[in-house]
């Protein structure tokens, strides 16, 4: 009896102690999982996705998260409370073609002869891309990821020119600078929507319709790295806006611009929506930016900033500009330093661990050691802008601006943001020091490749006879300089 007790007992023991290693066994074995799983991340992190938002002529003011009380755009201030809002941020032109030639090659596009925004005479050459300069696309493309652009090129119409002869393996937009938001019966090649060459038919209202792609291309590619250039050209006019959206505002001062501003902030959304739900948000950097300041022509507001698109004062090129990438970026953030747009494409390579090649002259900055404490001050402490007749340079909190055969004033922004005390006389050290830059700056560009309609540079140059003096402008567009002129004889 006792022999079979103590059986019984060596045989519970035993099941006790093969159970307690095993189990042992089976946990360590989870553990060193775990561990090799971090480490794993740590040694090689996932790559991002990285999309750039850009819209076009949007004022410095006019969302929710730029303090704009009258516009609406909750899903945008969701992007912008979930990463970080720049404050002192600038594109490198004041309108739309130079500024994304600035944006996709990440070189003061001055450098390859594109300057002006469109051909104004025959001779004066065709607007483009020069062939041999890289885009940010060609780069993501060639480090694996899949490239997409969506929405407005503006970057030239010629064979070589194209997105897809430019690093994206699909586009899906138009070629030209702007075109209606609802279908046209005869569009041309430049206006019309495409997919890769292709004539597109669509119902209904392109920013939807852009929207809508967009997400149908994460849906697509959920299980790939991508690059996506959402260019909508919202809110650029003509100022179509839908009818429920018209509805909506219909007592709103700004009834159109609130209503375009509404739908694109709504595709915006639909847009994070999706890569949340896929549960890719968390790691996709996103840009949203605008390509310039607030236009003239659309009601959009600059707020404090002086001048609108098209001009060298603050309200031309300071853009309202976000960058969220919850895995990295901490949310609730700004950050004041002078930046530019080309950190896009040097801050993107960086997030995706892609070196940066010798001889790249790239003009940009990783952004990421300024966000998270490593180097503090400026990413840039000095930026250039030039468009034939007009040129600017900021040098930190100095501003300098030159029109040709006329002057140029200086301010200082750090107590001046709204460029009204010209301090050329008072400080000309100061005004020795960015003429100087300036002009240094100027021997490493090349002349413009082509030159822009005569009526727009006139009536450029009027505005900034006349802000540079503090007095108003008498005229905004070429229309209205010959209802001026008409009324002065
Ligand atoms: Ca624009």
């Amino acid at each position: 009896m006792f022999r079979y007790l103590r059986l019984i007992q060596i045989t519970i023991i035993t099941c006790a102690i093969f159970l307690i290693t095993h189990s042992c066994k089976k946990n360590n074995s989870k553990n060193i999982a775990l561990e090799k799983n971090i480490e794993t991340q740590n040694s090689s992190p996932k790559k991002p996705n990285i999309i750039v938002i850009l819209i076009d002529d949007a004022g410095y003011v006019d969302f929710g998260f730029m303090g704009s009380k009258d516009l609406e755009t909750p899903e945008i201030d969701k992007l912008a409370k979930n990463g970080v809002v720049f404050t002192d941020a600038h594109v490198s032109a004041t309108v739309c073609a130079p500024s994304r030639a600035g944006i996709m090659t990440g070189k003061y596009q001055q450098s390859f002869g594109f300057e002006a925004n469109a051909t104004g005479y025959g001779d004066s050459g065709d607007i483009g891309l020069a062939d041999k300069v890289i885009t940010i696309a060609d780069v993501f493309k060639q480090n694996s990821y899949k490239t997409i652009a969506l929405g407005k090129w503006h970057l030239g119409a010629t064979e070589t020119d194209h997105p897809n002869k430019r690093g994206f393996d699909e586009f899906y937009g138009f070629l030209a600078g702007g075109r209606s938001y609802f279908p046209v019966k005869n569009p041309s090649r430049e206006h019309m929507l495409q997919h890769n060459g292709d004539r597109v038919k669509f119902d209904g209202y392109l920013t939807d319709v852009l929207g809508d792609y967009s997400v149908k291309f994460v849906e697509q590619n959920k299980d790939k790295l991508f690059f996506m250039y959402l260019a909508y050209n919202a809110v650029h006019t003509p100022m179509h806006a839908k009818k429920s959206d018209l509805e909506k505002y219909k007592n709103h001062p700004r009834q159109k611009l609130a209503a375009m501003t509404w739908s694109l902030d709504e595709n915006i959304g639909k847009l994070t929506k999706k890569l949340k739900d896929l549960n890719l948000l968390n790691n996709t950097l996103i840009y949203f930016l605008s390509d310039n300041g607030g236009a003239k022509t659309n009601t959009s507001k600059n707020g404090y900033l002086k001048g609108w698109k098209g001009n060298k004062f603050e309200g031309g090129h300071r853009v309202p500009f976000v960058m969220s990438w919850p895995n990295k970026i901490k949310a609730n953030t700004t950050f004041n330093g002078l930046t530019s747009s080309f950190d896009i494409f040097s801050t993107s390579m960086a997030a995706a661990n892609i070196p940066v090649k010798e001889n790249s002259n790239l003009e940009g900055v990783n952004l990421f050691p300024f966000l998270n404490g490593d180097k503090s001050g400026n990413p840039h402490e000095n930026l250039y802008w030039r468009k034939l007749e007009e040129s600017g340079t900021r040098h930190n909190n100095f501003k300098l601006i030159k029109l040709k055969n006329f002057g140029h004033v200086l301010y200082d922004l750090s107590n001046d943001i709204g460029e009204t005390k010209d301090l050329s006389t008072t400080e000309p050290e100061t005004l020795k020091l960015l003429e100087t830059n300036l002009s240094n700056w100027e021997t490493k560009m090349m002349q413009p490749l082509w030159q822009e309609e005569k009526e727009w540079m006139d009536v450029t140059y009027h505005i900034h006879k006349r802000l540079m003096k503090n007095k108003k402008a008498q005229y905004t567009t070429p229309s209205q300089q010959k209802k001026f002129l008409k009324s002065k004889k």
